[in-house]
């Protein structure tokens, strides 16, 4: 397994694959760690949870610069990667013990209760888009549940796998209860059936969520899926059209335009649609696209070649039937996966700019004639992961926002996860939550105690 640097094509990291043995022995240590871990008080799980929050901040540049080299994430926006991880650690160490503890339920009985037990070991198949981010969000919660967690991290980024397993092994973890197998997609599915795997949790593509779940569902191991989106921003008339434009503009851009939560369609009322279009298209190539090591950079390269060819595909399908390209849309002479800000107008429904999910700096405005049809639109999806409303009258925002099929709405601001709030999709976006008090509960046994 190669990690090749998109900038330079330089190879980042050669890695032998995880023998069957190797994988063996992983789990038979996950399942022994696991059965002593369970026992151990919340404060104990919370010290060595804090202590990798710690390790996190203090090796920030290294990480930062290791996701620069293998995915092409901007240094900047590693560095605040890496912070949010080390807060999701502080969340849960802080907060799961109040997140699982007993609740008590009045009924007949002399007393009777609800438990949150961990389930055992957790196989984490996680992507490359925020390298460190997916695996922290998984693993925090996993680790104060009382679970132990495998990870299967994205082929391209084995460097980021290793460098979280050293973080968790610094942080003094128990050996076993946290560990990267180097193993390809293809063999997902025997790790699934592999009786020391108790349940599943996937950040990935449609795609790869649906052959999991059918995998996990021959075995009945539950699952929860992150798949991926095509985040609608309906900006209605009365939307101060500056802010809306920057937020869009911000949102799309996320991580070069390669997040699950970027905006993708941007659903805008007919009357407002030029003045959007030119404060959009202004905004878009303001952004400044370079060498993710350099001070300044906003937009790097796309993590592989092959992404950025995909993208460019579904920028031509879209324009041969009848979007208009305002802005990019040319691959970019010389070397690195890079890919210019683009902007699509005048797309339809049909349209793989409006049917499919892209991934990477290119947006499509999409018009609607009152709120409505924008309603009608937005839902006219697959997916169903973040939206977004502008508008300057927050109670009508509310109100459009408890329409859109999504699993996460925002008002006036961009789609965003955070530790306390839950996080996930509907439709072909996934089910399950992570972060929060719903993420947490996600891998626990919900165990009724009634004593009479
Ligand atoms: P991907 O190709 O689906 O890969 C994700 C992970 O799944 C990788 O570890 C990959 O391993 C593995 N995988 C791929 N196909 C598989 C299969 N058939 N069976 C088992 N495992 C399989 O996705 P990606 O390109 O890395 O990431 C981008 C996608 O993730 C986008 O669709 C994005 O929207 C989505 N995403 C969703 C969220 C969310 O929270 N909803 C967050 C981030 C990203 P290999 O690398 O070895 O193929």
């Amino acid at each position: 397994m190669k990690s090749i640097n998109p900038e330079t094509g330089e190879v980042v990291g050669s890695y032998a694959e995880h023998s069957d043995a190797a994988v063996q022995e992983t789990l038979e240590h996950a399942v022994a760690a696991q059965r002593k871990w369970r026992g151990r008080k919340f404060a104990e799980r919370s010290a060595v949870v804090r202590r990798a929050s710690a390790i996190l901040h203090r090796d920030k540049e290294q990480h930062a610069l290791l996701m620069a080299r293998e995915m092409g994430k901007p240094l900047e926006q590693g560095r605040a990667e890496i912070e949010k991880c080390a807060a999701a650690c502080d969340f849960f160490a802080e907060h799961a013990e109040a997140f699982l503890g007993p609740e008590h339920i009045k009924t007949e009985a002399t007393r009777s209760y609800v438990l949150f037990q961990p389930i055992g070991v957790l196989l984490a198949v996680m992507p490359w888009n925020f390298p460190f981010w997916q695996v922290f969000r998984a693993a925090a919660p996993a680790l104060m549940a009382g679970n132990a967690l495998v990870l299967k991290h994205a082929s391209n980024v084995c460097g980021c796998a290793l460098a979280i397993e050293a973080v968790f092994r610094e942080a003094e973890l128990p050996k076993g209860l946290f560990s990267t197998v180097l193993v390809s997609s293809r063999r997902v599915e025997r790790l699934i059936a592999h009786p020391a795997i108790a349940a599943v949790t996937l950040t990935g593509s449609t795609d790869a969520g649906k052959s999991v779940a059918a995998t996990a569902g021959r075995h009945l191991k539950k699952t929860v899926l992150e798949l991926g989106g095509s985040d609608p921003y309906v900006v209605l008339e009365d939307a101060d059209l500056e802010r809306a434009a920057e937020t869009c503009v911000a949102s799309r851009l996320i991580n070069s335009g390669q997040s699950c939560i970027a905006a993708k369609r941007f659903i805008v009322m007919r009357s407002v649609k030029e003045k959007f279009e030119q404060l959009f298209v202004e905004k878009m190539c303001g952004r400044k696209m370079g060498s993710p090591l350099e001070v300044g950079t906003q937009i790097g390269p796309l993590a592989r070649h092959d992404l950025r060819d995909a993208l460019h595909d579904q920028v031509e399908r879209s324009v041969s039937v009848g979007a208009r390209l305002l802005l990019g849309g040319q691959i970019p002479e010389g070397p690195g996966a890079f890919y210019p800000p683009t902007v699509l107008t005048d797309v339809r429904s049909g349209t793989p700019a409006f049917d499919e999910e892209t991934f990477g700096p290119a947006a499509a405005i999409i018009d609607a004639a009152d709120e409505s049809e924008a309603i009608t639109l937005a839902n006219r999806s697959c997916f169903g992961l973040g939206a977004a409303v502008f508008t300057a009258d927050a109670p009508r925002g509310e109100r459009v926002a408890a329409q859109l099929e999504a699993g996460s709405c925002f008002v006036n601001d961009f789609v965003r996860s955070d530790p306390r709030l839950p996080f996930g999709g509907i439709k072909e976006s996934g089910y399950g939550r992570e972060l929060g008090i719903f993420g947490i509960r996600e891998f626990v046994n919900v165990k009724t105690v009634y004593v009479k």
